[in-house]
Parts: structure tokens; sequence; C-alpha cells
């Protein structure tokens, strides 16, 4: 089964803007993330749980719309 690449952006909780740090930023567990649109500080883990969600709900689309497409398959083969 292909999974196609898919892209998780860190989201600030607040008012949902991309989190941009500087490129060679490296954050740890316990980190605050500043959202340069609001200017809240985002705890790392949460937002990192929010978008370890998010990918899942993505993949899972991703994996359901593929075994929707050879469900159609097996139909076509097999009417
Ligand atoms: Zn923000």
């Amino acid at each position: 089964m292909d999974i196609p690449d898919f892209k998780v952006s860190l989201k600030c909780l607040f008012c949902g803007e991309t989190l941009e740090g500087p490129e060679d930023a490296e954050y740890q567990s316990g980190d605050l993330i500043k959202c340069t649109r609001c200017g809240e500080e985002n705890d790392y883990d949460s937002v990192l749980e929010v978008a370890k969600e998010e990918g899942v709900g993505q993949v899972k689309e991703m994996v359901e719309d593929q075994l929707q497409k050879q469900f159609k398959g097996l139909f076509k083969k097999y009417p």
C-alpha cells in the first residue's frame, strides 16, 4: 500500500498560526515556542501532541482512501 508523503506542521495552540522557529532551533520537551503572530508561548509537548494527532488523522484518511479504491477495483474485477 502506498502512503504518499505528508507534512504536519506545528501550530500555535492559541491562534492556529504555523509556528516557525529559527532554522537551527532544536526544541526539547518542556520548551516554550513563542508564536510570531499572537505572541503566546506554546508548550512544546502540547504542540507536538496536537501535531501527532493531526498526522495520525491524515494517515488514516489516506489509508481509507486507498482501501476504498482497492475495494472498487475488486468489484470491477469480479462483477
Ligand atoms: Zn499564535
